[in-house]
């Protein structure tokens, strides 16, 4: 299957967790880069024809694409349509917004342009800890737009909430998910906050005027898989859990390997069995936009072998379905079986089938089996 990711920069405001690529900037550069993801898009399409016709799952993430005004939706999507993206046919269309960007014109730009699934980064309902990272909205923003999404028919609404902040314990984590269970979503993400010294929590952090309490990764991680799924919200990769048919077409597509395009600063792609991104800060990038996309611009990794199995061990043990053996064989390696029956006589891992799969508190050691797995794996002959 064939993804296509087109990444919009900016944001209102920097939140001080954020280590994406981000950029506040004034209005007026959003023509500019719709002006230069559009060259991007048709220089792609002139290169290769008849890839664009191919793409199935669109997804428009950030940044906050929902900072463009309806006029600018439109126009990025109408240039999607124009190159040969198949926006009214495609099996799945994503777009991010935020919160306080989350207003009808927008939304009704965005589903005007075949936009069938909506994912907004709520965060949290707490005003203190939304204050302390740094978000722009407010608890009662999240809700309003939540209310506004979940009642439009047929559109997939998906909410990102974040755990392990600072001065945030257990309990209010569950009382974030379990307000966030009030309303009718079919897909929730939560992500642990991972601190990057670069940005100003890890500055913070780094001067011991915040504490983040990793001992409590693994009771917030537990606590939240339990509510949902008692709630029929299944995990079905690490941090993404669904209700039945609600899964992300698109992402599931990274994580079993499937080719996806991408456009937009630092936007990364798989193609053609090249992993590639353009450069990642802005100003660069205009620069390799306007230069006619040099290649000594992009940043290219060839998938070896090596690679191959780094990322098949790594992307499969993410997901519920799990490492397939078979494949694993068919790609040239194996897993010793001493290897498998340690993870699996602790609980850690479960056999279905040909597949292994984390199970229990497997999910909370993830990093750890995934190194194991991956340093024993051995060329499939050997074992021969
Ligand atoms: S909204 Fe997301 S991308 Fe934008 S600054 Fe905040 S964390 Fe970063």
């Amino acid at each position: 299957m064939l993804g296509l990711y087109i990444h919009v920069p900016f944001c209102k405001k920097i939140c001080d967790y954020c280590d994406f690529s981000a950029i506040s900037v004034p209005e007026s550069y959003y023509l500019e880069y719709l002006d230069l993801v559009s060259s991007e898009l048709r220089n792609f399409a002139e290169k290769h024809p008849g890839v664009m016709e191919k793409v199935e799952t669109l997804y428009v993430g950030g940044g906050t694409p929902s900072v463009l005004s309806p006029e600018l939706i439109l126009r990025l999507y109408g240039e999607l349509g124009s190159v040969g993206v198949p926006l009214k046919a495609l099996r799945e269309s994503t777009m991010e917004f935020n919160p306080e960007s989350c207003d009808d014109e927008r939304v009704s730009a965005a589903r005007e342009c075949g936009v069938d699934r909506i994912s907004v980064g709520i965060q949290s309902f707490d005003e203190k800890l939304l204050d302390h990272i740094g978000r722009s909205h407010r608890a009662g923003t999240g809700e309003s737009a939540l209310d506004l999404l979940t009642r439009i028919p047929g559109l997939r609404v998906n909410a990102d909430l974040m755990f392990n902040l600072p001065g945030q314990g257990t309990e209010m984590f569950l009382r974030d998910l379990r307000h966030l269970l009030e309303f009718p979503l079919g897909h929730v993400s939560f992500y642990g906050l991972k601190v990057d010294p670069h940005t100003l929590l890890g500055q913070r952090v780094a001067r011991g005027e915040d504490v983040v309490d990793e001992d409590l990764y693994a009771p917030m991680y537990r606590g939240g898989v339990e509510l949902l799924e008692s709630q029929g919200i299944s995990r079905y990769e690490t941090s993404n859990f669904a209700r039945t048919g609600c899964e992300s077409l698109h992402n599931l597509n990274y994580w079993r390997r499937g080719e996806y395009l991408a456009f937009g600063p630092g936007a990364h792609g798989f193609f053609g069995g090249v992993r590639y991104h353009a450069p990642e800060k802005y100003a660069p990038w205009r620069t390799y936009v306007r230069t006619g996309f040099p290649v000594g611009m992009l940043t290219l990794d060839p998938v070896g072998k090596s690679e191959e199995l780094a990322e098949i061990v790594q992307l499969s043990l993410r997901m519920r379905e799990g490492l397939d053996l078979e494949t694993l064989r068919r790609r040239g390696w194996t897993v010793p079986e001493e290897v498998l029956s340690r993870w699996v006589g602790e609980g850690y891992m479960a056999r279905r089938g040909t597949h292994v799969a984390l199970s229990g508190d497997g999910w909370v050691f993830m990093d750890r089996i995934v190194e194991d797995v991956y340093c024993n794996c051995v060329p499939y002959s050997n074992l021969e």
